[in-house]
């Protein structure tokens, strides 16, 4: 049911999609909002074996909306350079569709949770520690298992990179 991209020779390969969710640091994530209107917002977070996590508090609009219809897109920007005499951007991102639902167990909350402290704030073993045992109560780890992704480069791009 996920779309085709129409211009198929940007399509990214999996691989390269795959480290550019692996290596970027903010994604935008995609909900169904209040009222029929999209809601989009930026989070941290980590990218492993086909999934997406995240971490936020325990309410909030996104939370919500995910409570009520847990289908979300994801989308980063591994490359955005502008370039004005051309009149265009070499982009490079990646977009994920899938379903985000809440990890409930501990010890999976807190492998998660040692992931994005190893992915943020590498070398300080000890102290993220001791920030997820000070927020583990209002902490809330969410899972996107990814259902449709493609990566998608500005034809520019695909010239050099082939
Ligand atoms: C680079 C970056 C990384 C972030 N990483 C995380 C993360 O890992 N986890 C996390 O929980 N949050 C993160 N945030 C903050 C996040 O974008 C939200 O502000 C936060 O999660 C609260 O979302 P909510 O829907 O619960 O907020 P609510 O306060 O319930 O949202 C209410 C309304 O506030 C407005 N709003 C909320 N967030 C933003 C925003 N960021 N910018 C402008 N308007 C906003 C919207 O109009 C929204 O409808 C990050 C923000 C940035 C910029």
């Amino acid at each position: 049911m996920f779309r085709q991209m129409r211009r198929k020779k940007q399509l990214l390969p999996r691989e390269i999609s795959e480290d550019i969710l692996q290596n970027s640091s903010t994604g935008i994530l995609g909900v169904l909002g209040d009222e029929g209107y999209p809601y989009t917002v930026p989070v941290n977070y980590v990218y492993e074996n086909n999934a997406i996590y995240f971490h936020c508090a325990k309410a909030g609009h996104k939370l919500d909306a995910i409570k009520k219809d847990n289908k979300v897109s994801f989308c980063v920007i591994d490359k955005e350079q502008i370039v004005p005499e051309e009149f265009t951007t070499y982009f490079r991102s990646v977009v994920a569709f899938g379903k985000a639902v809440e990890i409930t167990e501990d010890d999976e909350k807190l492998r998660v949770m040692r992931l994005l402290n190893y992915k943020y704030a590498p070398g300080l073993d000890e102290a993220g520690e001791k920030e997820i045992r000070r927020e583990w109560s209002i902490l809330c780890v969410l899972k996107i298992q990814v259902e449709h992704l493609t990566g998608k480069e500005a034809v520019e791009l695909v010239k050099k990179r082939i």
